[in-house]
């Protein structure tokens, strides 16, 4: 796993392949992508070339910023994958996907999206939980997409299924320009995670 360094980054962001959702949602990635390129830092994603995460590694790529894509072979073959990245990792699965991706970033971003976006993100949520993932998870609640995940998140926390202390595991913004001020003021995961994984 990487240091987290402020500058030079490994940032990873978790979005949406729709293309057809409100233009906003790509706007946002675009300027995201731009943001991450300019201040020095790498992004790495799902290596996809179309809606939010085409958009985000579209803005990286046009600042002249790195963009590590990780994509399945069964992706590549469908010709999902964007052909301008400055590196293309082919993996065997899903699951392969998602571990590399973890173990090549040191910070997170998730963006509004649908169900592979909810499950890369709950995954290194749970893998944070478990003190298997330390590292910052900043989570863009663009328009208050985020508002139903977070109140069941809490009702999680109130019905004792989760410890209080979980809610520190990830930092909500709501705009692109608080993206990397709250990666940079995130406090430190404890190490002893997992000694409160469970209530
Ligand atoms: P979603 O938020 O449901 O659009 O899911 C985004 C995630 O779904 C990506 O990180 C991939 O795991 C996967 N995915 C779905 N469609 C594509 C695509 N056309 N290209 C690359 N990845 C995709």
């Amino acid at each position: 796993m990487q240091s987290a360094n402020s500058t030079g980054r490994r940032i990873l962001v978790f979005c949406a392949s729709s293309g057809s959702c409100e233009p906003h949602f790509h706007d946002a990635a675009e300027a995201l992508g731009r943001e991450i390129a300019r201040a020095g830092h790498t992004i790495v994603y799902g290596g996809g070339a179309v809606g939010s995460m085409g958009a985000v590694a579209g803005g990286a790529l046009s600042e002249g910023g790195e963009v590590v894509g990780i994509i399945p072979r069964f992706m590549r073959e469908l010709e999902w994958a964007h052909p301008g990245l400055s590196e293309l990792r082919l993996v065997d699965d899903m699951q392969q996907r998602k571990r590399d991706m973890l173990a090549t970033s040191d910070a997170i971003v998730t963006l509004p999206g649908g169900s592979g976006t909810f499950e890369e993100l709950f995954e290194a949520i749970t893998s944070k939980r478990l003190g298997l993932f330390p590292n910052p998870i900043v989570i863009l609640n663009q328009r208050g997409f985020y508002d139903p995940l977070f109140e069941l998140l809490e009702s999680s926390v109130s019905e004792r299924f989760m410890n209080e202390a979980h809610l520190e595991m990830w930092h909500s913004v709501e705009r692109v320009a608080q993206v990397l001020p709250a990666i940079d003021a995130a406090a430190h995961w404890p190490d002893d995670a997992v000694e409160f994984a469970t209530l």
